[in-house]
Protein backbone atom coordinates (compact mmCIF):
# COMPACT_ATOMS: atom_id res chain seq x y z
CA UNK A 1 0.00 0.00 0.00
CA UNK A 2 1.17 3.31 -0.96
CA UNK A 3 4.14 1.87 -2.93
CA UNK A 4 5.36 3.48 -5.74
CA UNK A 5 4.79 2.27 -9.56
CA UNK A 6 6.87 -0.90 -10.51
CA UNK A 7 9.98 -0.05 -12.41
CA UNK A 8 12.93 -1.95 -13.46
CA UNK A 9 15.95 -1.72 -11.95
CA UNK A 10 18.09 0.57 -13.54
CA UNK A 11 20.82 -1.48 -16.28
CA UNK A 12 24.46 -0.12 -15.17
CA UNK A 13 25.93 2.50 -16.69
CA UNK A 14 29.93 1.71 -17.20
CA UNK A 15 30.47 5.62 -18.11
CA UNK A 16 30.52 6.49 -14.42
CA UNK A 17 34.09 5.84 -12.87
CA UNK A 18 33.16 4.21 -9.61
CA UNK A 19 30.76 2.02 -11.70
CA UNK A 20 33.83 0.63 -13.57
CA UNK A 21 36.21 0.46 -10.47
CA UNK A 22 33.91 -1.19 -8.13
CA UNK A 23 34.15 -5.26 -10.22
CA UNK A 24 37.40 -5.56 -9.78
CA UNK A 25 37.35 -4.47 -6.16
CA UNK A 26 34.21 -6.70 -5.15
CA UNK A 27 36.32 -9.55 -7.43
CA UNK A 28 39.38 -9.31 -5.22
CA UNK A 29 37.17 -9.01 -2.30
CA UNK A 30 35.78 -12.48 -3.37
CA UNK A 31 39.17 -13.52 -4.28
CA UNK A 32 40.48 -13.14 -1.06
CA UNK A 33 38.04 -15.50 0.76
CA UNK A 34 36.96 -18.43 -1.59
CA UNK A 35 36.65 -21.77 -1.29
CA UNK A 36 34.83 -21.97 1.93
CA UNK A 37 32.75 -24.50 3.12
CA UNK A 38 29.48 -23.51 2.58
CA UNK A 39 26.54 -25.47 4.66
CA UNK A 40 22.82 -26.40 3.93
CA UNK A 41 20.29 -23.73 5.67
CA UNK A 42 17.35 -25.89 7.19
CA UNK A 43 15.15 -24.18 9.87
CA UNK A 44 16.89 -21.58 10.72
CA UNK A 45 19.92 -23.11 11.00
CA UNK A 46 23.16 -24.01 9.00
CA UNK A 47 23.79 -27.96 8.79
CA UNK A 48 26.60 -29.55 7.46
CA UNK A 49 27.12 -32.63 5.41
CA UNK A 50 29.85 -34.68 4.73
CA UNK A 51 29.22 -34.90 1.46
CA UNK A 52 30.90 -32.06 -0.51
CA UNK A 53 30.68 -30.43 -4.23
CA UNK A 54 33.74 -28.10 -5.33
CA UNK A 55 32.26 -25.01 -7.79
CA UNK A 56 34.79 -23.80 -9.89
CA UNK A 57 35.61 -20.87 -12.18
CA UNK A 58 34.97 -21.71 -15.47
CA UNK A 59 37.83 -19.99 -16.81
CA UNK A 60 40.20 -21.75 -14.38
CA UNK A 61 38.85 -24.80 -13.10
CA UNK A 62 41.66 -24.86 -10.24
CA UNK A 63 40.55 -22.18 -8.62
CA UNK A 64 37.31 -23.68 -6.39
CA UNK A 65 34.87 -20.54 -5.44
CA UNK A 66 33.39 -22.77 -2.88
CA UNK A 67 32.67 -26.51 -1.10
CA UNK A 68 29.25 -26.95 -0.82
CA UNK A 69 27.77 -29.19 1.53
CA UNK A 70 25.22 -31.85 -0.79
CA UNK A 71 22.17 -32.63 1.18
CA UNK A 72 21.07 -36.50 1.11
CA UNK A 73 17.29 -37.58 1.31
CA UNK A 74 17.80 -37.26 5.23
CA UNK A 75 18.03 -33.66 4.74
CA UNK A 76 15.35 -32.88 2.11
CA UNK A 77 13.28 -34.75 4.63
CA UNK A 78 14.07 -32.26 7.27
CA UNK A 79 13.92 -29.44 4.88
CA UNK A 80 9.78 -29.95 3.99
CA UNK A 81 9.34 -31.14 7.65
CA UNK A 82 10.95 -27.54 8.28
CA UNK A 83 8.34 -25.71 5.23
CA UNK A 84 5.49 -27.91 6.38
CA UNK A 85 5.32 -26.54 10.08
CA UNK A 86 6.42 -22.54 9.00
CA UNK A 87 3.02 -23.18 6.23
CA UNK A 88 0.78 -23.09 9.06
CA UNK A 89 1.97 -19.82 10.32
CA UNK A 90 3.01 -18.54 7.12
CA UNK A 91 0.03 -18.82 4.94
CA UNK A 92 -1.92 -16.65 7.36
CA UNK A 93 0.12 -13.92 7.30
CA UNK A 94 -1.32 -10.64 5.70
CA UNK A 95 -0.04 -10.68 1.99
CA UNK A 96 0.81 -6.80 2.73
CA UNK A 97 3.32 -8.54 5.45
CA UNK A 98 4.65 -10.85 3.51
CA UNK A 99 5.21 -8.54 0.09
CA UNK A 100 7.10 -6.14 2.72
CA UNK A 101 9.66 -9.34 3.34
CA UNK A 102 10.10 -9.36 -0.72
CA UNK A 103 10.95 -5.28 -0.65
CA UNK A 104 13.62 -5.83 2.52
CA UNK A 105 15.39 -8.78 0.53
CA UNK A 106 15.38 -6.39 -2.33
CA UNK A 107 16.68 -3.74 -0.59
CA UNK A 108 19.74 -6.37 0.34
CA UNK A 109 20.52 -7.02 -3.17
CA UNK A 110 20.92 -3.23 -4.24
CA UNK A 111 22.92 -2.90 -1.22
CA UNK A 112 25.07 -5.63 -1.98
CA UNK A 113 25.39 -5.69 -6.01
CA UNK A 114 28.52 -5.46 -6.52
CA UNK A 115 29.71 -8.58 -4.81
CA UNK A 116 26.27 -10.59 -5.95
CA UNK A 117 27.84 -9.88 -9.10
CA UNK A 118 31.34 -10.63 -8.38
CA UNK A 119 30.29 -14.39 -7.42
CA UNK A 120 28.61 -14.88 -10.72
CA UNK A 121 31.38 -13.48 -12.42
CA UNK A 122 34.05 -16.05 -10.87
CA UNK A 123 31.18 -18.89 -10.32
CA UNK A 124 29.36 -19.38 -13.57
CA UNK A 125 31.20 -16.46 -15.87
CA UNK A 126 28.94 -14.00 -16.47
CA UNK A 127 29.92 -10.91 -17.98
CA UNK A 128 29.82 -8.05 -16.06
CA UNK A 129 27.05 -6.35 -17.17
CA UNK A 130 25.25 -9.30 -17.47
CA UNK A 131 25.85 -10.31 -14.10
CA UNK A 132 24.56 -6.89 -13.10
CA UNK A 133 21.37 -7.35 -15.06
CA UNK A 134 20.72 -10.46 -13.35
CA UNK A 135 20.69 -9.14 -10.08
CA UNK A 136 18.46 -6.08 -11.34
CA UNK A 137 16.05 -8.78 -12.56
CA UNK A 138 16.23 -10.63 -9.02
CA UNK A 139 15.31 -7.34 -7.67
CA UNK A 140 12.57 -6.46 -10.37
CA UNK A 141 10.71 -10.01 -9.47
CA UNK A 142 10.68 -9.30 -5.55
CA UNK A 143 9.70 -5.60 -6.34
CA UNK A 144 6.93 -6.63 -8.92
CA UNK A 145 5.81 -9.75 -7.14
CA UNK A 146 5.50 -7.67 -3.66
CA UNK A 147 3.02 -5.28 -5.91
CA UNK A 148 1.23 -8.51 -7.42
CA UNK A 149 0.28 -9.70 -3.88
CA UNK A 150 -0.90 -7.35 -2.30
CA UNK A 151 -3.35 -6.63 -5.52
CA UNK A 152 -3.93 -10.21 -5.45
CA UNK A 153 -4.75 -10.00 -1.65
CA UNK A 154 -7.45 -7.83 -1.50
CA UNK A 155 -10.77 -10.28 -1.06
CA UNK A 156 -13.19 -9.22 -4.07
CA UNK A 157 -16.64 -9.26 -3.83
CA UNK A 158 -18.03 -11.43 -6.31
CA UNK A 159 -21.75 -11.06 -7.84
CA UNK A 160 -24.32 -8.79 -6.51
CA UNK A 161 -27.57 -10.81 -5.31
CA UNK A 162 -29.42 -9.60 -2.77
CA UNK A 163 -29.71 -11.35 0.89
CA UNK A 164 -26.07 -12.52 0.36
CA UNK A 165 -22.15 -11.54 0.70
CA UNK A 166 -19.29 -13.73 -1.18
CA UNK A 167 -16.17 -13.12 -1.72
CA UNK A 168 -13.16 -14.71 -2.74
CA UNK A 169 -9.59 -14.38 -1.68
CA UNK A 170 -6.48 -17.05 -2.03
CA UNK A 171 -4.30 -19.37 -0.29
CA UNK A 172 -0.80 -20.45 -0.73
CA UNK A 173 -0.61 -23.87 -2.16
CA UNK A 174 1.82 -25.08 0.86
CA UNK A 175 5.37 -26.43 0.60
CA UNK A 176 7.00 -25.56 -2.89
CA UNK A 177 9.51 -27.42 -4.03
CA UNK A 178 12.15 -24.85 -6.11
CA UNK A 179 14.50 -26.65 -8.77
CA UNK A 180 16.51 -24.07 -10.36
CA UNK A 181 18.99 -23.37 -12.92
CA UNK A 182 22.86 -22.04 -13.16
CA UNK A 183 22.41 -19.64 -16.01
CA UNK A 184 20.41 -17.15 -14.46
CA UNK A 185 21.66 -18.27 -11.06
CA UNK A 186 20.32 -15.52 -8.98
CA UNK A 187 17.38 -13.67 -10.85
CA UNK A 188 15.73 -17.27 -11.82
CA UNK A 189 16.35 -18.52 -8.09
CA UNK A 190 15.20 -15.46 -6.69
CA UNK A 191 12.13 -15.08 -9.18
CA UNK A 192 10.28 -18.84 -8.09
CA UNK A 193 11.59 -18.65 -4.53
CA UNK A 194 10.06 -14.87 -4.01
CA UNK A 195 6.84 -15.89 -5.82
CA UNK A 196 6.14 -18.98 -3.34
CA UNK A 197 7.21 -17.18 -0.86
CA UNK A 198 5.26 -14.14 -1.58
CA UNK A 199 2.49 -16.65 -1.97
CA UNK A 200 2.37 -18.00 1.21
CA UNK A 201 4.62 -21.35 0.21
CA UNK A 202 7.56 -22.04 2.21
CA UNK A 203 10.19 -23.13 -0.01
CA UNK A 204 12.59 -25.83 -0.35
CA UNK A 205 15.03 -24.63 -2.55
CA UNK A 206 17.66 -26.72 -4.49
CA UNK A 207 20.12 -24.48 -6.65
CA UNK A 208 21.79 -26.29 -9.82
CA UNK A 209 25.45 -27.82 -8.16
CA UNK A 210 27.24 -25.70 -10.25
CA UNK A 211 25.60 -22.03 -9.40
CA UNK A 212 25.43 -22.95 -5.48
CA UNK A 213 27.36 -20.36 -4.58
CA UNK A 214 25.09 -17.72 -6.13
CA UNK A 215 22.44 -19.68 -4.77
CA UNK A 216 23.67 -19.27 -1.24
CA UNK A 217 23.46 -15.65 -1.63
CA UNK A 218 19.59 -16.27 -0.73
CA UNK A 219 20.51 -17.69 2.82
CA UNK A 220 21.93 -14.34 3.66
CA UNK A 221 19.24 -12.22 1.61
CA UNK A 222 16.51 -13.77 3.54
CA UNK A 223 18.28 -13.12 7.00
CA UNK A 224 18.92 -9.51 6.17
CA UNK A 225 15.12 -9.74 5.09
CA UNK A 226 13.79 -10.88 8.39
CA UNK A 227 12.25 -14.03 6.88
CA UNK A 228 10.81 -16.42 9.62
CA UNK A 229 12.55 -19.73 10.05
CA UNK A 230 11.51 -22.69 8.37
CA UNK A 231 9.80 -20.42 5.34
CA UNK A 232 13.01 -20.86 2.85
CA UNK A 233 15.28 -23.83 2.99
CA UNK A 234 18.74 -24.55 1.36
CA UNK A 235 19.02 -27.41 -0.06
CA UNK A 236 21.73 -28.10 -2.87
CA UNK A 237 22.19 -31.57 -3.73
CA UNK A 238 22.75 -33.97 -6.11
CA UNK A 239 20.73 -34.38 -8.84
CA UNK A 240 20.69 -38.43 -8.62
CA UNK A 241 20.71 -38.68 -5.35
CA UNK A 242 17.88 -36.22 -4.08
CA UNK A 243 16.05 -34.57 -7.35
CA UNK A 244 13.78 -37.58 -7.44
CA UNK A 245 12.88 -37.45 -3.96
CA UNK A 246 11.91 -33.81 -3.61
CA UNK A 247 9.43 -34.10 -6.23
CA UNK A 248 7.93 -37.81 -5.47
CA UNK A 249 7.81 -36.19 -1.53
CA UNK A 250 4.16 -36.50 -0.88
CA UNK A 251 4.35 -33.05 1.23
CA UNK A 252 5.26 -31.17 -1.35
CA UNK A 253 2.61 -29.09 -3.14
CA UNK A 254 4.02 -27.13 -5.59
CA UNK A 255 7.32 -27.56 -7.95
CA UNK A 256 8.72 -25.00 -9.63
CA UNK A 257 11.56 -26.10 -12.19
CA UNK A 258 13.31 -24.53 -14.90
CA UNK A 259 16.07 -26.28 -17.27
CA UNK A 260 15.79 -28.96 -19.74
CA UNK A 261 12.81 -30.66 -20.92
CA UNK A 262 13.88 -34.08 -20.57
CA UNK A 263 14.34 -32.79 -16.58
CA UNK A 264 11.03 -31.23 -16.98
CA UNK A 265 9.24 -33.49 -18.09
CA UNK A 266 10.51 -36.01 -15.73
CA UNK A 267 9.26 -33.69 -13.17
CA UNK A 268 5.77 -33.42 -14.79
CA UNK A 269 5.34 -37.59 -14.84
CA UNK A 270 6.45 -38.22 -11.31
CA UNK A 271 4.28 -35.51 -9.85
CA UNK A 272 1.36 -36.92 -11.54
CA UNK A 273 1.69 -39.72 -9.15
CA UNK A 274 -0.01 -39.69 -6.50
CA UNK A 275 2.66 -40.77 -3.62
CA UNK A 276 0.93 -42.82 0.14
CA UNK A 277 0.19 -40.18 2.98
CA UNK A 278 0.01 -37.38 -0.21
CA UNK A 279 -3.15 -34.76 0.34
CA UNK A 280 -3.09 -32.37 -2.67
CA UNK A 281 -2.78 -32.49 -6.49
CA UNK A 282 0.66 -31.24 -7.05
CA UNK A 283 1.41 -28.11 -9.31
CA UNK A 284 3.98 -28.51 -11.81
CA UNK A 285 5.26 -24.99 -13.46
CA UNK A 286 8.32 -25.97 -15.71
CA UNK A 287 10.26 -23.59 -17.99
CA UNK A 288 12.02 -25.21 -20.00
CA UNK A 289 13.99 -25.30 -23.34
CA UNK A 290 13.95 -22.89 -26.57
CA UNK A 291 15.19 -23.64 -30.44
CA UNK A 292 14.63 -19.69 -31.43
CA UNK A 293 14.90 -18.19 -34.29
CA UNK A 294 15.80 -14.46 -35.34
CA UNK A 295 14.40 -13.82 -39.20
CA UNK A 296 16.05 -11.34 -41.42
CA UNK A 297 14.02 -9.81 -43.76
CA UNK A 298 14.97 -8.78 -47.33
CA UNK A 299 14.51 -4.71 -46.06
CA UNK A 300 16.29 -5.15 -42.41
CA UNK A 301 18.44 -2.72 -40.87
CA UNK A 302 21.40 -4.48 -41.16
CA UNK A 303 23.36 -2.41 -38.03
CA UNK A 304 20.74 -3.33 -35.72
CA UNK A 305 19.82 -7.12 -37.17
CA UNK A 306 23.97 -8.22 -36.69
CA UNK A 307 24.30 -6.64 -33.38
CA UNK A 308 20.84 -7.59 -32.22
CA UNK A 309 22.00 -11.57 -33.59
CA UNK A 310 25.41 -11.59 -32.23
CA UNK A 311 24.07 -10.93 -28.88
CA UNK A 312 21.37 -12.85 -28.63
CA UNK A 313 23.52 -16.25 -29.97
CA UNK A 314 27.01 -15.83 -28.28
CA UNK A 315 25.88 -13.52 -25.52
CA UNK A 316 27.02 -15.46 -22.16
CA UNK A 317 28.15 -18.12 -24.51
CA UNK A 318 24.69 -18.89 -25.41
CA UNK A 319 23.70 -20.35 -22.45
CA UNK A 320 19.98 -18.86 -22.17
CA UNK A 321 17.09 -20.46 -23.45
CA UNK A 322 16.38 -17.40 -25.12
CA UNK A 323 19.28 -17.68 -27.10
CA UNK A 324 18.47 -17.36 -30.61
CA UNK A 325 20.19 -20.55 -31.77
CA UNK A 326 18.92 -20.21 -35.84
CA UNK A 327 18.70 -17.68 -38.27
CA UNK A 328 16.45 -17.62 -41.03
CA UNK A 329 17.53 -14.74 -43.70
CA UNK A 330 15.57 -14.05 -47.16
CA UNK A 331 17.00 -15.14 -50.06
CA UNK A 332 17.33 -11.09 -51.45
CA UNK A 333 19.37 -9.80 -48.44
CA UNK A 334 21.66 -13.49 -47.66
CA UNK A 335 24.67 -13.02 -49.15
CA UNK A 336 25.03 -9.09 -47.76
CA UNK A 337 23.94 -10.23 -43.92
CA UNK A 338 25.73 -13.09 -43.43
CA UNK A 339 29.25 -11.59 -44.95
CA UNK A 340 28.33 -9.27 -42.35
CA UNK A 341 27.71 -11.21 -39.26
CA UNK A 342 30.78 -13.91 -40.49
CA UNK A 343 32.67 -10.47 -40.19
CA UNK A 344 31.07 -9.29 -36.74
CA UNK A 345 31.84 -12.56 -35.37
CA UNK A 346 35.37 -12.71 -36.26
CA UNK A 347 35.82 -9.84 -34.15
CA UNK A 348 34.56 -11.28 -31.24
CA UNK A 349 37.30 -11.52 -28.24
CA UNK A 350 37.30 -15.17 -26.42
CA UNK A 351 38.15 -15.03 -23.16
CA UNK A 352 37.63 -14.59 -19.36
CA UNK A 353 34.19 -13.12 -18.35
CA UNK A 354 35.69 -10.95 -15.14
CA UNK A 355 37.86 -8.61 -18.01
CA UNK A 356 35.00 -6.86 -19.35
CA UNK A 357 36.99 -6.55 -22.65
CA UNK A 358 36.27 -10.36 -23.56
CA UNK A 359 32.59 -10.11 -25.53
CA UNK A 360 32.08 -14.60 -25.15
CA UNK A 361 33.98 -16.48 -22.13
CA UNK A 362 34.39 -20.51 -21.45
CA UNK A 363 31.16 -22.56 -21.23
CA UNK A 364 29.88 -23.35 -17.82
CA UNK A 365 31.80 -26.40 -16.82
CA UNK A 366 33.29 -29.41 -18.49
CA UNK A 367 30.23 -30.87 -19.10
CA UNK A 368 28.81 -28.47 -21.03
CA UNK A 369 32.18 -27.97 -23.04
CA UNK A 370 31.89 -31.86 -23.83
CA UNK A 371 28.40 -31.38 -24.83
CA UNK A 372 29.02 -28.44 -26.73
CA UNK A 373 31.67 -29.93 -28.66
CA UNK A 374 29.52 -32.70 -29.43
CA UNK A 375 27.35 -30.48 -31.01
CA UNK A 376 29.91 -28.72 -33.15
CA UNK A 377 30.79 -31.85 -34.64
CA UNK A 378 26.67 -32.06 -35.79
CA UNK A 379 26.71 -28.80 -37.01
CA UNK A 380 29.74 -29.21 -39.52
CA UNK A 381 28.57 -32.41 -40.65
CA UNK A 382 25.14 -31.23 -41.47
CA UNK A 383 26.16 -27.62 -42.70
CA UNK A 384 28.75 -25.67 -43.84
CA UNK A 385 31.33 -23.97 -41.46
CA UNK A 386 31.31 -20.33 -42.06
CA UNK A 387 32.67 -19.68 -38.41
CA UNK A 388 34.61 -21.18 -36.23
CA UNK A 389 36.44 -18.88 -33.78
CA UNK A 390 38.66 -20.94 -31.36
CA UNK A 391 40.06 -19.24 -28.33
CA UNK A 392 43.81 -18.89 -28.58
CA UNK A 393 45.99 -21.65 -27.55
CA UNK A 394 47.10 -19.58 -24.36
CA UNK A 395 43.61 -19.88 -22.84
CA UNK A 396 43.01 -23.00 -23.56
CA UNK A 397 46.15 -24.18 -21.60
CA UNK A 398 44.62 -22.53 -18.84
CA UNK A 399 42.09 -25.37 -18.90
CA UNK A 400 39.54 -23.24 -19.25
CA UNK A 401 35.92 -24.47 -20.09
CA UNK A 402 36.37 -22.94 -23.87
CA UNK A 403 34.34 -23.66 -26.94
CA UNK A 404 34.59 -22.13 -30.36
CA UNK A 405 32.05 -19.77 -31.57
CA UNK A 406 30.57 -21.55 -34.52
CA UNK A 407 28.07 -20.35 -37.20
CA UNK A 408 27.37 -23.00 -40.39
CA UNK A 409 25.31 -22.19 -42.98
CA UNK A 410 22.81 -25.11 -45.47
CA UNK A 411 21.27 -25.83 -42.52
CA UNK A 412 17.19 -27.64 -43.25
CA UNK A 413 14.57 -27.75 -41.17
CA UNK A 414 15.16 -31.66 -40.33
CA UNK A 415 18.71 -31.53 -39.06
CA UNK A 416 19.50 -31.96 -36.18
CA UNK A 417 21.20 -28.53 -35.35
CA UNK A 418 17.76 -27.00 -36.15
CA UNK A 419 15.79 -29.01 -33.91
CA UNK A 420 17.79 -29.98 -30.76
CA UNK A 421 18.63 -27.28 -28.49
CA UNK A 422 22.30 -26.84 -27.95
CA UNK A 423 22.58 -24.21 -24.97
CA UNK A 424 25.80 -23.12 -26.38
CA UNK A 425 27.71 -20.75 -29.04
CA UNK A 426 26.29 -22.61 -32.08
CA UNK A 427 24.34 -20.56 -34.48
CA UNK A 428 22.53 -22.02 -37.46
CA UNK A 429 22.15 -19.97 -40.44
CA UNK A 430 18.74 -21.12 -42.60
CA UNK A 431 17.45 -19.85 -46.18
CA UNK A 432 13.90 -18.78 -47.03
CA UNK A 433 12.80 -17.71 -50.57
CA UNK A 434 9.66 -15.47 -49.08
CA UNK A 435 8.18 -14.67 -45.64
CA UNK A 436 5.95 -17.59 -45.87
CA UNK A 437 8.52 -19.53 -45.80
CA UNK A 438 10.74 -17.44 -43.47
CA UNK A 439 7.73 -18.41 -41.26
CA UNK A 440 7.05 -21.96 -41.27
CA UNK A 441 10.68 -22.50 -40.45
CA UNK A 442 10.91 -20.63 -37.51
CA UNK A 443 7.45 -22.37 -36.46
CA UNK A 444 9.57 -26.00 -37.26
CA UNK A 445 10.34 -26.93 -33.98
CA UNK A 446 8.78 -28.57 -30.94
CA UNK A 447 9.68 -25.57 -29.17
CA UNK A 448 8.03 -22.06 -28.49
CA UNK A 449 9.94 -19.38 -26.39
CA UNK A 450 11.40 -16.73 -27.63
CA UNK A 451 11.28 -15.33 -31.55
CA UNK A 452 12.55 -12.11 -33.12
CA UNK A 453 12.38 -10.58 -36.80
CA UNK A 454 13.93 -7.91 -38.15
CA UNK A 455 11.87 -6.25 -40.92
CA UNK A 456 10.74 -2.41 -41.64
CA UNK A 457 7.51 -3.51 -43.29
CA UNK A 458 4.76 -2.75 -41.36
CA UNK A 459 2.53 -5.82 -43.07
CA UNK A 460 5.62 -8.63 -41.95
CA UNK A 461 6.04 -7.11 -38.53
CA UNK A 462 2.12 -7.74 -38.19
CA UNK A 463 2.21 -11.15 -39.78
CA UNK A 464 5.03 -11.74 -37.34
CA UNK A 465 2.96 -11.06 -34.59
CA UNK A 466 0.30 -13.03 -35.43
CA UNK A 467 1.67 -15.86 -36.91
CA UNK A 468 5.30 -16.50 -35.72
CA UNK A 469 4.33 -18.45 -32.47
CA UNK A 470 6.13 -17.99 -29.20
CA UNK A 471 6.11 -17.21 -25.86
CA UNK A 472 8.24 -13.90 -26.35
CA UNK A 473 8.39 -12.75 -29.68
CA UNK A 474 10.54 -9.33 -30.31
CA UNK A 475 9.90 -6.88 -33.31
CA UNK A 476 13.43 -5.03 -34.64
CA UNK A 477 15.26 -6.34 -31.04
CA UNK A 478 16.85 -9.46 -29.65
CA UNK A 479 15.55 -12.18 -28.62
CA UNK A 480 17.28 -12.45 -25.32
CA UNK A 481 17.04 -9.78 -21.88
CA UNK A 482 13.50 -10.00 -20.98
CA UNK A 483 12.29 -7.69 -18.37
CA UNK A 484 9.89 -8.10 -15.67
CA UNK A 485 6.20 -6.61 -16.46
CA UNK A 486 7.66 -5.35 -19.55
CA UNK A 487 8.57 -8.55 -21.59
CA UNK A 488 6.99 -11.03 -19.02
CA UNK A 489 8.48 -14.06 -20.01
CA UNK A 490 7.85 -17.79 -20.61
CA UNK A 491 6.63 -20.02 -23.56
CA UNK A 492 4.39 -23.34 -24.45
CA UNK A 493 4.17 -26.16 -26.60
CA UNK A 494 8.11 -28.27 -25.02
CA UNK A 495 9.21 -24.63 -23.72
CA UNK A 496 6.83 -24.95 -20.58
CA UNK A 497 3.79 -25.14 -18.88
CA UNK A 498 2.78 -22.45 -16.46
CA UNK A 499 2.03 -19.01 -17.33
CA UNK A 500 4.79 -15.81 -17.77
CA UNK A 501 6.97 -15.22 -14.80
CA UNK A 502 7.29 -11.60 -14.21
CA UNK A 503 3.52 -11.27 -15.25
CA UNK A 504 0.50 -10.56 -14.14
CA UNK A 505 -0.71 -14.29 -13.96
CA UNK A 506 2.38 -15.81 -12.08
CA UNK A 507 1.89 -15.85 -8.86
CA UNK A 508 -1.91 -17.59 -8.71
CA UNK A 509 0.41 -20.74 -10.08
CA UNK A 510 1.36 -21.15 -6.23
CA UNK A 511 -2.12 -20.42 -4.60
CA UNK A 512 -5.17 -21.36 -4.25
CA UNK A 513 -8.61 -19.77 -4.48
CA UNK A 514 -11.13 -20.01 -2.05
CA UNK A 515 -14.79 -18.91 -1.64
CA UNK A 516 -16.92 -17.76 1.35
CA UNK A 517 -20.48 -16.64 1.13
CA UNK A 518 -22.66 -15.63 4.00
CA UNK A 519 -26.30 -15.68 4.45
CA UNK A 520 -26.96 -11.87 5.47
N1 LIG B 1 14.67 -14.48 -19.27
C1 LIG B 1 15.89 -14.71 -19.98
C2 LIG B 1 15.96 -13.87 -21.21
O1 LIG B 1 14.98 -13.30 -21.62
C3 LIG B 1 16.09 -16.16 -20.35
C4 LIG B 1 15.86 -17.10 -19.23
C5 LIG B 1 16.55 -18.46 -19.40
O2 LIG B 1 17.50 -18.61 -20.16
O3 LIG B 1 16.11 -19.36 -18.65
O4 LIG B 1 17.00 -13.79 -21.82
Amino acid sequence: EGLARFQNYPIVDFTIAEERAAYPEAIARLRSSLGKKIPLYINGKDVETSDMLDSYNPANPEEVIGSVCQAGVGEVDDAVEAASKAYLTWRDVSPAERAEVLLKAAQYLKDNIHDLCAVQILEVGKQWEQAQADIGEAIDFMEYYAREMIRLGKPRRMGHAPGEMSHLFYQGKGVAAVIAPWNFPLAISVGMVSAAIVSGCPVVYKPAGISSCVGHGLVKMWKAAGLPDGVFNYCPGRGAVVGDHLVDHPDVAVIAFTGSMEVGLRIQERAAKVQPGQQQCKKVIAEMGGKNATIIDDDADLDEAVLGVLYSAFGFQGQKCSACSRVIVLDAIYDRFVERLTEAAKSVKLGPAENPANYMGPVVDRAAQENVLRYVKIAEEEGQLLVKLEASADLRATGGCYVPLTIVEKIAKDHRIAQEEVFGPILAVMRAGDMDEALDIANSTRFALTGAIYTRSPAHLERAANEFRVGNLYLNKPSVGAMVERHAFGGFKMSGVGSKSGGPDYLLQFLDPRLVCENT
